[in-house]
């Protein structure tokens, strides 16, 4: 299969909708742990990608991540403009005349959440988006990615999503608004953790849904 971005006008449609659906759950997190305002923060981002959306697919990745990372920039306000902007600023610049297999994809993955953490200072296990990002980076360098159909390893991408996001539940919030609760932070799912888990699931439903289409 060829990642191409013929597919990304689909992929910000799933993201707007999986956004929306999840929106009131999501508020609501984001209501407990900080200040609300998250599903508006993505949504604005969100829709000036759909704007974007048919400029977006003609170009070839490194140019459409460049530009969806200047969108988000100036886009989106809070924590997850800057880090949603950086990740694929940084993934623009690490896709650059590279070939899109599934080990390329993921070293170019992995340098983009590097540069999150950088811009967060912040890592795995601290209550954030990155108990997502991180353990999926990690799955796709792990030895068993290689030998396993990419059906499957889409599958059980979603399956570490999941389990990153519900990792969240049980931290103690150190980065972010958050952190200002300490261990009343405790016992709810990072809002964050949860919209990043939403969308990365998603991008894989659009995917393997055109894995299996015959057409
Ligand atoms: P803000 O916190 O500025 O209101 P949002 O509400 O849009 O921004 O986003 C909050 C989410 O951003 C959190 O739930 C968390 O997942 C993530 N986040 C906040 N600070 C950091 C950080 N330093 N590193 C990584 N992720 C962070
Ligand atoms: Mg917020």
């Amino acid at each position: 299969m060829k990642f191409t971005p013929v597919l990304l006008p689909i992929i910000i449609e799933a993201i707007a909708d999986v956004i929306e659906e999840n929106a009131v759950e999501v508020t609501d997190l984001d209501q407990t742990l900080g200040d609300g305002d998250h599903v508006i923060n993505l949504q604005r981002g969100i829709d000036a990608l759909m704007a974007e959306r048919a400029e977006l697919s003609q170009l070839g990745w490194a140019d459409a991540w460049q530009k969806i990372g200047m969108t988000l920039m100036a886009s989106v306000g809070g924590a997850s403009g800057s880090l949603y902007g950086t990740l694929f600023i940084a993934l623009s610049k690490a896709g650059q005349d590279k070939e899109l297999t599934l080990q390329g994809f993921s070293n170019v993955l992995t340098q983009g959440v590097e540069a999150v953490k950088k811009r967060g200072r912040s890592d795995v296990g601290e209550k954030t988006l990155l108990d997502v990002f991180i353990p999926v980076v990690r799955y796709l360098h792990s030895a068993t990615v290689a030998e396993t159909p990419l059906p499957n390893v889409l599958h059980q991408l979603s399956e570490v999503a999941v389990k990153g996001m519900e990792s969240t539940r049980d931290m103690l919030a150190t980065k972010g608004r958050a952190s200002f609760l300490e261990e009343r932070s405790l016992g709810h799912i990072d809002a964050g953790a949860k919209t990043a888990q939403l969308m990365i699931c998603a991008i894989i439903d659009v995917l393997s849904s055109h894995l299996t289409s015959p057409t």
